[in-house]
């Protein structure tokens, strides 16, 4: 019979998903046949309303309510919510999460979301499942939060060694972090390298550099604006822009009449292709996209951060010069006519520093791990 892997996540963004996704694929790619697997959004569908609708928060907290954000990421990390928050629970909020486990069955449990492995492990005990390994795999690159860390689960897997350094001051073992890289998507990995093929797929004048601009899953941060002054100062180049689930920048975004060739998308699942006709990515810092930016041999312009999980982020990709934080959309549009044109050998070493940066086979050590825990178990 086939065993079980349940994901827990909670769309808040769009990395959290794609991270599940990406590792679902390999176990399946690795395993074919030997695995049921589920992903489930803990907070949108299995708890009642109005809890259900705070994840909707997020494009918000993330935008206009950033004052809010990082005054709760400061508090926070100090303060350890989860030890407060989730033991006074209210009781029917447990029974609703206790009945989804028992119904699940699994073998394995995978959280691919801060808040998800604290009361995880609690709830999967309370299920009678306490014998089931419980696997964290963090999303955020750097800055790792209180709240991914809980030193009862099994196994832990981070992106980065500055993140593991976090994980172990927050509690964990040593023994039970494991510096596997993100999660990516195996297409990221078999892009075919051929741009102009790529470029041609996707309707592009393959003789032009083409400026990929993404604001995340949810299309956050000042896109719309970043893109009038690409449109505006990189004169010989052409552009996409990737609105994700943000409807009102989408129509925004379509109603302008473009100076340079302009693709406008919603939310797109293409990315690799995408990526992979960029020459230089215009980007909110978010952990999923950067790491796919270096496996598609992407430099970046990180037009912005959310403050807490995405500040390290920034740090990671300056030091290594991999891409640089322009936050002002004018200088941004001068950053990419510069690297389009005279300033090319910046662009070919940001080039060759984000492809080092690249670990394309992280979703398969990830894999490998929760198979050999369900073998072990
Ligand atoms: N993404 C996507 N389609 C879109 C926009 C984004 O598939 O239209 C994916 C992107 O490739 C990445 C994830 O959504 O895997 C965004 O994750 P990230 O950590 O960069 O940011 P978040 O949205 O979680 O803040």
């Amino acid at each position: 019979m086939k065993k079980r892997i349940l994901f827990l996540m909670s769309d808040t963004g769009g990395g959290h998903r794609a991270a599940a996704e990406a590792i679902e694929e390999a176990v399946h790619a690795l395993y074919p046949d030997a695995y049921d697997t589920c992903i489930g959004d803990l907070w949108k569908e299995h708890t009642p309303w109005p809890v259900n609708r705070i994840p909707d928060a997020y494009p918000w907290m993330a935008g206009p309510g950033v004052p809010m954000w990082k005054l709760m990421w400061a508090i926070s990390t100090s303060m350890h919510p989860h030890k407060i928050v989730f033991p006074s629970m209210s009781p029917v909020l447990r029974r609703h999460i206790v009945r989804y486990f028992q119904a699940q069955q699994p073998d394995l449990i995978v959280s691919v979301h801060p808040l998800m492995n604290h009361l995880g492990v609690s709830l999967r005990d309370k299920a009678g499942l306490a014998h089931v390994p419980f696997v964290t795999v963090v999303t955020d690159m750097v800055s790792v939060h209180p709240t991914w860390i809980c030193p009862d689960v099994t196994l832990c897997t981070v992106p980065t060694t500055p993140a593991r350094e976090l994980a172990l001051h927050w509690g964990m073992r040593p023994e039970q972090v494991v510096v596997t890289g993100q999660p990516v998507a195996l297409k990221f990995s078999r892009l075919s390298g051929d741009k102009v093929a790529l470029k041609n797929a996707l309707g592009l004048d393959p003789a032009r550099k083409t400026v990929l601009l993404v604001g995340g899953g949810e299309g956050m941060g000042p896109v719309f604006k970043t893109a009038r002054a690409i449109a505006q100062t990189a004169s010989g180049g052409q552009m996409m822009v990737v609105a994700g689930r943000n409807q009102a920048l989408k129509q925004q975004l379509d109603a302008v009449k473009w100076e340079i060739p302009t693709k406008i998308f919603g939310f797109v699942t293409n990315m690799p292709e995408l990526m992979g006709a960029a020459d230089i990515l215009v980007t909110k810092a978010g952990p999923g996209t950067i790491s796919e930016a270096f496996i598609a041999r992407l430099p970046m312009i990180l037009y912005g951060y959310i403050p807490g999980q995405e500040t390290g982020n920034v740090t990671y990709v300056q030091e290594r010069n991999a891409g640089i934080l322009a936050e002002d959309p004018h200088e941004i549009g001068r950053l990419v006519h510069d690297w389009m044109g005279d300033y090319a050998p910046i662009l070919q070493q940001m080039t060759r520093n984000a492809a080092a940066l690249a670990r394309p086979q992280a979703v398969i050590d990830i894999a490998r791990h929760l198979h050999n825990l369900i073998e072990a178990n």
